[in-house]
């Protein structure tokens, strides 16, 4: 193999790095997503389990790559929070996100708008606070509709700081959700050291409702611990009928997941918004 300048070089070393192509295309082409109007944010609404109505809507980012497509934020987050460039991401995010809970207040919508913030975010971006309280002031929109969603990592890492920092965003009014509740370093403890509105129950437990009654046990406990600890419940990742039946019995409060919808774009998520008031 020939090589032609010092690019191809270096492609060729970090191949052999084993990285893929896919992965050195999104590492350089990271740079410019925002600056290109790349990213995209698709909504996918949280349902009222005793009423069916649509509450809430939690903001999941795509990005629209020009030749690779649309990327999922699980491969391309982490790539960016490798780089300054996640900064850039998260205010784009809650921006907005912030602008499209303006439009549908406007609309007489008042709906909850969750948005999901990563440890690295948390713990290195030392303008959080004042970012969130701009936008919030910017767009005038309800803080106690917005709720930021944060992982268990993040307690983990140091909980001092943790419980620092989710107080001076609690006194901008708004709401703490703790994400994916129950996978791996799950500790219950955290559920009444942290200053949280929510949890977000993971799939995992949805996934294994139909193999037996033990999960549906555990599922029925955290569920009333949560309630009684004045927690809200969402459970996420409900796929089929048959689950939110078996979890319409344990009076859960909030349900999300493909069987009421996909993430949607933002117009798409208008439309079923239009259609679901006038069926329910
Ligand atoms: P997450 O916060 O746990 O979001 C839920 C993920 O599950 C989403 O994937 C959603 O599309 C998917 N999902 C929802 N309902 C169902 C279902 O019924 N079945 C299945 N199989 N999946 C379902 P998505 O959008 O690919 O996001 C992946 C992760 O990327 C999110 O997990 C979140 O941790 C992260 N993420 C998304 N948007 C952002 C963002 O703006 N900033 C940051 N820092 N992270 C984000
Ligand atoms: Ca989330
Ligand atoms: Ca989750």
């Amino acid at each position: 193999v020939k090589y032609h300048g010092k690019n191809h070089y270096r492609v060729f070393t970090a191949l052999s790095e084993g990285k893929s192509i896919r992965k050195l295309t999104i590492e350089k082409d990271i740079h410019t997503v925002i600056r290109e109007n790349q990213l995209e944010i698709f909504y996918q609404p949280q349902v009222e389990s005793n009423s069916g109505r649509i509450i809430g809507m939690e903001a999941l980012v795509r990005w629209n790559h020009p030749t690779l497509g649309i990327i999922s934020p699980s491969e391309f987050i982490p790539l960016a929070e490798a780089t300054d460039i996640i900064f850039a991401v998260n205010e784009w995010v809650l921006e907005e996100a912030c602008k499209q809970q303006k439009e549908w207040m406007e609309q007489g919508l008042h709906l909850k708008l969750s948005v999901n913030i990563s440890p690295q975010q948390f713990y290195h971006q030392s303008d959080l606070t004042k970012k969130v309280k701009d936008i919030v002031n910017t767009y005038k929109i309800d803080p106690t509709k917005l709720v930021i969603e944060i992982t268990e990592l993040i307690a983990i890492h140091n909980m001092d700081i943790a419980m620092e920092k989710l107080l001076e965003l609690k006194s901008l009014g708004i709401q703490i959700a703790l994400d994916d509740f129950g996978t791996g370093y799950s500790s219950l403890s955290y559920l009444t050291r942290l200053p949280i509105d929510e949890i977000k129950i993971a799939k995992e437990f949805i996934d294994t409702l139909d193999e037996g009654t033990e999960n549906q046990a555990i599922l029925h406990s955290l569920v009333k611990l949560a309630n009684d600890l004045n927690l809200r419940v969402v459970i996420e990742g409900v796929e089929t009928e048959e689950q939110y039946k078996k979890l319409h019995l344990l009076s859960c409060h909030i349900v999300q997941g493909y069987y009421f919808s996909k993430p949607l774009p933002a117009k798409q998520v208008n439309q079923l918004l239009i259609e679901w008031t006038t069926m329910y």
